[in-house]
């Protein structure tokens, strides 16, 4: 009685809140990069937010949805994306659930 059944991972995702910064921490820093020289677009696939979204011939960095799980630091094969620490205060918010 009263047991608590074990969360799904969407359930755990509606309990993170986001308190986004209104300036990206995530900068890709050359274009003609992503669009000549990196036909696979991987951060594309290794972020798990989907901060990346290819668009024609440009690179959309939704950095709102960040994890800040910091894989895009070491994940582009050109070392293309700059990533900041978000300010203090902004940024992710875990709360135990
Ligand atoms: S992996 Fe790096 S170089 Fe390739 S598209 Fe993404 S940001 Fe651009
Ligand atoms: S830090 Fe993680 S979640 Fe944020 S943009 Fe990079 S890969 Fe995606």
């Amino acid at each position: 009685m009263g047991e608590r059944k074990c969360q799904s991972i969407e359930e755990k995702q509606y309990l993170v809140r986001f308190n986004a910064d209104t300036k990206s921490h995530l900068t890709v820093m050359d274009a003609d990069i992503c669009l000549n020289h990196c036909p696979d677009k991987i951060c594309t696939i290794f972020c798990p937010a989907e901060v990346y979204k290819w668009e024609e011939i440009r690179m959309h960095v939704g950095y709102e949805g960040c994890h800040e799980c910091g894989s895009c630091r070491i994940g582009c094969p050109h070392q293309n994306i700059k990533w900041e620490y978000p300010k203090g205060g902004h940024g992710i918010v875990f709360r135990l659930g």
